[in-house]
């Protein structure tokens, strides 16, 4: 579900640099257009299945732009943009059913190249090893969603997250998510990764090489056949790790772990750092859980973290557009 959104995709020609000005479309609907952080209950660029590329294909249209062309380019175009428009009228509803204090902001297209990730400093690196990060390195003010575990399956968390189009990846634990794992298939139709979180939720460190690899493989495995796709990220239960188990991730095809800046709960934000605020590229960690584990439900917990988030001028973007 990557979007995309490049001028230079098809080539140089003149269309190409009419389509890309958007010349005709108001600001706000520009792809990747302006966009004033917090503000209330306007729209932003970038719903799902538009952009260049899917404006172009609806022309049917590549090379030179030919005379005969033009009013097929102009229909094109007013579908595109009112296309546009009703995606974003559907975000603003939804902000306001949900009761959001602001629409959340869309994040920019993703970088064409992944940053190179490097370890977070004071954790464990090593040749062959997969990076621990908390973050992204990025200048774009974005911050990323994970949601661990998988006990609580609201049904209602899904629809919020989808209407407003937010992205974010789900850490899963055997234990807990395995009695219903077709709650996570429609979490991933709908848009979510599907990572790993093992399969007991044990401590690491505490198990021997052999068992750290089973906990990590097996679930790998187990994800692979239930979601199907093989996660590409591991994070280990309570943060606990060690080499070994950076060892037994990097075994089974995990390219990096991604721990967390921040962590969410319904009642407050839990910030890594003493400014108690966002900083790019932080990952945020929340779980799924529901009020017998938690003074709250998730409901009110992501309507804190998108508040917040918004609030501090951030969009929420795809960890896997960039790791
Ligand atoms: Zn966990």
């Amino acid at each position: 579900m990557r979007r995309v959104r490049r001028c230079t995709a098809l080539g140089g020609a003149t269309m190409l640099a009419l389509v890309c000005s958007g010349a005709g479309l108001p600001p706000h609907l520009l792809p990747g257009g302006a966009r004033s952080p917090g503000t209330p209950v306007t729209a932003d660029a970038n719903p799902p299945g538009t952009g260049d590329s899917a404006l172009l294909a609806s022309v049917g249209f590549l090379g030179a732009p030919r005379h005969g062309q033009a009013r097929a380019v102009a229909e094109a175009r007013a579908a595109y943009a009112e296309r546009l428009e009703k995606a974003e009228a559907r975000r603003v509803a939804a902000a306001k059913r949900w009761g959001l204090r602001r629409v959340p902001l869309r994040a920019p297209a993703p970088p064409e190249k992944k940053p190179k990730l490097t370890t977070e400093p004071g954790h464990i690196s090593g040749a062959g090893l997969p990076p621990v990060i908390v973050s992204v390195p990025t200048d774009k003010k974005v911050v990323f969603l994970t949601i661990d575990d998988g006990s609580e399956k609201d049904p209602r968390m899904l629809e919020m997250l989808r209407e407003l189009d937010v992205p974010y990846s789900s850490f899963l634990a055997d234990y807990v998510a395995r009695d219903d794992y077709g709650y996570f298939r429609k979490a991933h139709r709908y848009g979510s990764a599907i990572q790993n979180h093992s399969v007991n939720h044990r401590e690491m460190p505490k198990l021997t090489y052999a068992q750290q690899r089973t906990e990590i493989c097996r679930q790998q495995d187990t994800l692979e056949k239930e979601i199907g796709e093989r996660p590409e990220m591991f994070r280990p239960p309570y943060g606990a790790y060690d080499r070994d188990t950076l060892r037994a991730a990097a075994s089974c095809g995990v390219r990096v772990v991604p721990l967390w800046a921040e962590e969410a709960f319904p009642d407050r934000i839990a910030y890594g750092r003493a400014d108690r605020k966002f900083h790019p590229g932080d990952i945020i960690l929340t779980h799924f859980r529901g009020k017998e584990e938690w003074d709250g439900d998730m409901i009110g917990m992501l309507r804190r973290v998108l508040n917040t988030v918004t609030e501090q001028g951030f969009a929420i973007a795809r960890l896997e557009d960039y790791v």
